[in-house]
């Protein structure tokens, strides 16, 4: 354990029984050209299937491969953030189990860190065999974080990149419950730069990221990093007030001006449907951040680790 490690690929794994062993073997690969030590920290997001057995029984053999169970499914960017937390390298690279990210692409990294740079971050200049909904609005939501936070948040990137030790340091003394792990190191700064590369396709199972869990990570994102969303109530309120008046005039002009009679009940019902409407979606947008709030206030556990393979587990095996 106290051998010096120079690399710790973390590699969060849920449900990935059937590309678990072309990952291992390609990751070795890679990472045995390298010439120096590393580790592979795979940290099991509560599988339901033999991946944490076959991890096991890897980590048993190879004591480069560790493992981490967590006692359920926490999500991604959480396991992620598990991941840094037990990773001892000097670098610490962030990649998908599915191989949808080229572990060759990590040599890259490595050059580049070499070279200073402290997070060099893996940006999809394609993705393969991914659904035409899934690429446009996942290109709509870099797009809209964007415009919408102050942070430059680099657009078409997930989390695969490399982060020296003191970015990883301060990753982990962050502490917010809501992660959207990809924003977080971009806002913590330090000399970064990108590598780019084609998106392959899923190298065998299906997508652990079903529409519900996007929607939460994109919310996550846009919640943490701006504030705008909270500005949409005055901006609204200001543009149908604005029309409110105007329809005002309309009336006074016709009633005073003109024989026309003023239209009915269907436009009272119109205008009430269109007010109502903002008004919820405003309260919904407002509830948004006060949940967020609220997870901030109860102060449960980030995640919560039953047993470790590999790597001592951690005192009592939470984080806050
Ligand atoms: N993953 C996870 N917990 C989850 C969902 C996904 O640890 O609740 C892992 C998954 O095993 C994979 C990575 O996160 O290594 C990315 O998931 P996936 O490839 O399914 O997402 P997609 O590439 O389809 O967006
Ligand atoms: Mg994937």
């Amino acid at each position: 354990m106290n051998e010096f490690i120079r690399y710790s690929v973390i590699i969060p794994v849920f449900n990935e029984e059937e590309v678990i062993h072309e990952t291992y073997r390609r990751l070795k690969q890679v990472m045995n050209q390298t010439g120096e030590p590393y580790e592979l920290l795979f940290v099991n997001d509560g599988s339901r299937d033999r991946t944490a057995a076959i991890l096991q029984a890897y980590s048993e053999k190879d004591p480069a491969i560790k493992l981490i169970n967590f006692s359920r499914n926490f999500g991604h960017q959480i396991a992620i953030t598990a991941g840094m937390d037990y990773a001892s390298g000097a670098a610490v690279i962030v990649i998908d189990a599915d191989l949808q990210d080229p572990p060759e692409l990590i040599l890259e990294m490595i050059k580049k860190w070499k070279e200073g740079f402290d997070v060099v971050y893996a940006k999809r200049t394609e993705r393969k065999g991914e659904t035409f909904f899934k690429k446009q609005t996942a290109r709509l939501f870099y797009r809209i974080l964007r415009a919408s936070t102050d942070i430059a948040i680099p657009v078409d990137t997930g989390d695969f990149r490399l982060m020296d030790r003191e970015v990883c340091n301060v990753m982990c003394r962050m502490t917010e419950k809501n992660r959207f792990v990809r924003g977080l190191v971009s806002w913590v700064g330090f000399r970064q730069t990108s590598v780019e590369y084609v998106r392959d396709e899923r190298a065998a199972g299906e997508t652990k990221y079903p529409l519900k869990k996007m929607l939460k990570l994109s919310l996550d994102g846009l919640t943490s990093f701006s504030l705008k969303p909270l500005k949409l109530a005055s901006y609204l309120g200001g543009t149908l007030s604005l029309a409110g008046v105007l329809y005002m005039l309309i009336i006074f002009y016709m009633k005073l001006f003109t024989d026309t009679a003023v239209a009915g009940w269907n436009v009272v019902a119109m205008i009430q449907l269109l007010v109502s409407g903002v008004m919820l979606i405003v309260l919904g947008v407002i509830g948004e951040y006060i949940g967020r709030v609220y997870d901030e206030a109860k102060g449960r556990p980030l995640y919560i680790v039953s047993d470790c393979h590999g790597v001592k587990k951690k005192e009592r095996g939470i984080r806050h």
